[in-house]
């Protein structure tokens, strides 16, 4: 597995320029550096989608001190992966002990060693590289090795926070393979799931935007996370996954709806007040929309834009 991926990025934030343009010029050569004068304004740069894969943040800086900023990066769950590395001339050990309390995974003093520092930034970008892929391989589903619910969690959460940021729709799909109990009884449970592994490629395939997102939530159910669409949108890829499993014409010698797998699909649209419901609210509203479709006769998707809390107490 290779382990040396292209550049990584690392933000230094220290409110003396003359600081930020040594530790530039220092790690340049080997890492993209991002710089912040302030805490806020590394909230912000983070907050613009672009997360660094390690930190070195000064300890006093005017309004926000480090350590406060690292304690609100660590309550996030986009950033709380994020190691970071105090450089500080706060040198007391109540200090370091507030420092690694807060959540960093590292405390230097100054003055310090450049060529310490690079290796310790080695170290521990080295440790978060094996960290990421332990954590990716717990989240992928062991037979079609697309997500599994454990991710689909993660990304709705944090899809639903930046779709509220930016005020975008997000669109929620769940697919349901139409009388899979009958094929795996015709055909046998390994040859279901071939099947689930068919449609699960199949789905992913036909996803197109680099921001789309399917992953296995149970059995034969799927879920996609369509981030930026609208609802005609969303009844686009409705139709184009329903076309796309029909054109795969896996035999299904017992559906009484046709000859080959067919899938349903029940979808919902969340904008504005509807994006304060939570994940698990919006998938039992695609859920419900999904049971229509079930109910109309399968094949056949059913969107049902969410409208906001009202609307789910009435569903
Ligand atoms: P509907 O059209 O209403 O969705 O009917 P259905 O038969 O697809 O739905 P039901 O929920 O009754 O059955 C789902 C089946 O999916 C039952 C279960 O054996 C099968 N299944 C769930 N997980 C797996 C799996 O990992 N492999 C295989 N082969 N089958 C699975
Ligand atoms: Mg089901
Ligand atoms: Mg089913």
């Amino acid at each position: 597995m290779a382990l040396i991926p292209a550049k990584e990025t690392i933000l230094v934030v220290d409110d003396s320029a003359f600081n930020l343009r040594m530790l530039e010029n220092e790690l340049q050569d080997r890492y993209r550096v991002l710089t912040a004068r302030s805490g806020a304004e590394a909230l912000s740069v983070i907050g613009r989608g672009q997360i660094p894969d390690l930190i070195l943040l000064d300890v006093v800086m005017p309004d926000m001190d480090g350590y406060e900023v690292c304690r609100l990066l660590k309550g996030d769950p986009d950033t709380r992966d994020i190691p970071v590395i105090f450089i500080t001339s706060m040198d007391g050990e109540d200090d370091e002990e507030r420092g690694l309390l807060v959540g960093a995974i590292d405390y230097i003093r100054k003055p310090y060693s450049l060529s310490i520092l690079r290796v310790r930034i080695q170290n521990h970008l080295e440790l978060k590289r094996y960290r990421d892929i332990l954590k990716k391989h717990s989240m992928i589903d062991g037979l079609t090795g697309i997500p599994n619910r454990r991710l689909l969690d993660e990304t709705l959460d944090s899809e639903i926070r930046r779709a509220r940021r930016a005020r975008y729709p997000l669109g929620i799909l769940m697919a349901d393979i139409d009388f899979f109990k009958r094929y795996n009884d015709l055909y046998g449970h390994l040859e279901g799931d071939e099947c689930l592994k068919a449609v699960a490629m199949s789905l992913q395939d036909t996803l197109l935007r680099p921001a789309d997102f399917v992953a296995r939530w149970g059995g034969e159910e799927f879920v996609c996370l369509l981030p930026e669409q609208d609802e005609e949108g969303v009844r686009f890829v409705a139709q184009a996954l329903l076309e796309a499993i029909r054109e795969l014409e896996m035999p299904h010698g017992d559906s009484p709806i046709g000859e080959s797998v067919t899938i349903s699909v029940g979808g919902t649209v969340a904008r504005d007040d509807s994006l304060f419901l939570s994940g698990s609210e919006l998938l039992k509203l695609a859920d419900v929309a999904l049971y229509e479709a079930k109910e109309q006769g399968r094949n056949r998707a059913v969107i049902r834009p969410a409208s906001g809390k009202r609307e789910l107490k009435d569903a």
